[in-house]
């Protein structure tokens, strides 16, 4: 099998089988994402005890790219510490805006979606989920600690 088909066998399996999906009541961080270029929405609810990213979970509805990379993020992510989640997320942008290879061991199954960038318009698409899950990063880190809700846009 081709690699880029494998991508997309992953890419899909991700978008029909999201994991970690669902609402979680008492999460310490609640933060929403949109992309209204393509009408991606997403929630994430972040649990984090003692600096580690304990769980990770998303609800949201868009394109299939979209919702793969965020199932596929919260995979990447779920019982790292806030500064690897931090060098994760950091290692995706790298790859997908900057040209940088990708790291498997730190992106799992992120490393899939590389080949989203011979499709500019959907790069935004991919780092949805990401760059809303550092913003939920950043407010946590700036309210010290406390619950935080906040909302980030790719516009
Ligand atoms: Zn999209």
């Amino acid at each position: 099998m081709a690699l880029e088909d494998l991508y997309r066998e992953v890419i899909m399996d991700h978008f029909r089988h999201p994991r970690n999906r669902g609402e979680v009541a008492d999460a310490d961080v609640v933060v929403e994402g949109i992309n209204p270029l393509c009408g991606d929405e997403i929630k994430l609810w972040l649990t984090i005890e003692d600096g580690t990213v304990t769980a990770a979970h998303f609800d949201g509805h868009g394109c299939s790219i979209s919702q793969a990379s965020v199932s596929i993020m919260t995979e990447a992510v779920k019982g790292k510490s806030i500064a690897e989640v931090e060098a994760t997320v950091e290692s995706f942008r790298g790859m997908m805006l900057e040209g940088q290879n990708g790291d498997a061991a730190t992106l799992g199954d992120g490393l899939a979606l590389e080949g989203v960038k011979q499709f500019p318009v959907r790069i935004k698409c991919a780092v949805l989920g990401w760059n809303t899950l550092r913003l939920g990063l950043e407010e946590h880190t700036r309210s010290g600690g406390q619950h935080v809700e906040a909302s980030h846009s790719e516009a």
